[in-house]
């Protein structure tokens, strides 16, 4: 019965769209003059709203894996309910690719003919969130089940004859990206506007088979991201689909399918004009999820890293394999393996070794032309690339302060003469600061190794221990020449408002 109906929509879809003259069939058959420039600034046409996807293919129960003691029994009820509400009711997207790969999914997403306040009609512990998409959040314990209602096409005229209620109709902006996007629609609208294949596979409990209105059984068989049409106009529609390409390569371990993977490199300069915190989250998702050395490698090699964070990408471009590469390769293999054993993780660590050397190079820098103290000109260094990459990339006030107290802690590390380690051991950011210390001799060797070999004997030391060590440093581990400091000092109380 639900098969028929998909088919019956699909008919009356493809009816109404040879009587309205528009083109046909997927990408493959499109002409490749048609396609749009891939530079940044050139402008495309509005999005057509020609069907992208290939037949539907339905896959009964006995020929997937998918079973409902993987499923989670609150989304189980959702699905039950609606559906004996008289909804359509599908799990979609992550769940069931995840599923299907054998891996345990994050969360199980629901999609519906059902509108939100019908939803919310069907369940109690209902809320509705959202308000340029209303989306229903149904709430059991601690679990949420996220339901959607189908989403629609992004250009106005099919959806003026559409049947589907709509708010507003989407808008694209002038490189193709969509700027509006809160229309409902039917079920293959809903899959012709998902990004990859592997993400458009639908489960029903009606009769438990999975619909796949994009190949993607195909392409998780091949183990390959592949986008839903034309890689770089879905690219133009939302350029973080290039960074979830390369989350899912990693997570999934698959491979970029070359038509997916060779636009990126030109269209990463499209990421500009996402919004600096979606960029946050979508950066902490490929860094914190246990493949973040992975993700930094494809991020480098597919250029997005020159977009993201050009300072990095200009030092490891002079010196690909050098003391910026190890340091952040030894940070993100380490946040990978503490992730892999359920140890918590900050992004503040993260983003402190992939900048620390350019603060180091700007402080030096500072050093040298302006003739600053090493602490002021370390200050002024953390303070400019922070600003600089919050442009970029908007990192909460919270991690941006602990980079920098794990950045300035760096030069206070090598002062240890009188008292001083001993105040140092009672810093709150001292762990911080000492491991971030171990990673950076562990990039760059020599006088680093000594130090942090010495701070890790100091900090298990008993007292006398302790004095001895202090006493081995002789003239090691002293402050800078008193005169220098002073000056410092003179310049800080000459302020008028110190
Ligand atoms: P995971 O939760 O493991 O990161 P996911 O596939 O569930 O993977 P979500 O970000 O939770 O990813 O998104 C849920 C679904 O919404 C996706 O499977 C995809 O179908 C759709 N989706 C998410 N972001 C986009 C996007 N930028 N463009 C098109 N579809 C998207
Ligand atoms: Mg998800």
């Amino acid at each position: 019965m639900l098969r028929r109906d998909i088919i019956i929509s699909r008919v009356l879809d493809f009816c109404r769209r040879t009587l309205s003259g528009k083109p046909q069939g997927d990408k493959k058959q499109q002409p490749a003059a048609t396609k749009p420039a891939a530079t940044a600034t050139a402008s495309v046409p509005k999005a057509t709203v020609s069907s992208i996807l290939p037949p539907l293919q339905v896959i009964t129960r006995d020929q997937h894996s998918v079973s409902r003691r993987d499923i989670s029994p609150s989304a189980l009820k959702v699905l039950y309910r609606l559906k004996d509400a008289g909804f359509e009711a599908y799990l979609v997207g992550g769940c069931i690719r995840d599923l299907l790969l054998g891996l345990k999914p994050k969360d199980f997403d629901v999609v519906t003919n059902a509108h939100p306040e019908q939803v919310k009609q069907v369940f109690r512990n209902c809320r509705l969130i959202g308000r340029r998409f209303r989306l229903a959040h149904v709430v059991f314990g601690r679990e949420i089940i996220e339901v959607a209602t189908f989403r629609g096409h992004h250009s106005g005229s099919e959806d003026e004859e559409s049947t589907a209620p709509k708010l507003k109709t989407a808008s694209l902006s002038d490189h193709g990206q969509i700027l509006r996007d809160n229309v409902y629609g039917s079920i293959e609208e809903d899959a012709e506007r998902r990004d990859f294949t592997i993400n458009a596979l639908y489960y029903s409990v009606k009769d438990f088979a999975i619909y796949d209105f994009a190949n993607g059984m195909r392409d998780i068989a091949a183990r390959r991201i592949e986008l839903i049409g034309d890689p770089e106009v879905r690219y133009r529609e939302d350029p973080v689909r290039m960074l979830r390409a390369v989350r899912f390569a990693t997570k999934l371990n698959m491979d970029i399918a070359p038509d997916a993977l060779t636009p990126i490199s030109q269209l990463a300069v499209l990421l500009k004009n996402i919004p600096a915190p979606r960029l946050f989250d979508e950066l902490v998702k490929m860094l914190m999820a246990g493949k973040a050395f992975d993700n930094f490698m494809l991020l480098r090699d597919t250029r997005i890293l020159k977009q993201l964070m050009p300072q990095l990408d200009k030092i490891l471009k002079q010196e690909p394999e050098g003391k910026a590469f190890q340091l952040v390769t030894h940070a993100l293999q380490d946040t990978d393996q503490r992730v892999a054993v359920d140890k918590p993780v900050t992004p503040a660590f993260i983003f402190a070794a992939m900048l620390w050397y350019p603060v180091e190079l700007r402080s030096q820098t500072l050093l040298i032309e302006s003739g600053l103290n090493d602490i002021d000109a370390l200050n002024i260094a953390m303070t400019e690339v922070l600003d600089d990459i919050q442009r970029t990339i908007a990192i909460p006030k919270r991690f941006s302060l602990t980079m920098r107290d794990i950045w300035a802690l760096q030069s206070r590390l090598t002062k240890r003469s009188g008292r001083r380690a001993f105040k140092m051991l009672e810093q709150t950011k001292f762990r911080g600061a000492f491991d971030f210390l171990q990673l950076r001799a562990q990039a760059e060797g020599g006088s680093l190794t000594e130090l942090a070999s010495w701070w890790q004997q100091f900090q298990f030391a008993d007292e006398a221990e302790k004095l001895e060590l202090i006493n081995s440093l002789g003239r090691e581990g002293q402050d800078r020449p008193k005169r220098r400091r002073n000056n410092y000092k003179r310049k800080r109380s000459s302020t008028p408002d110190a």
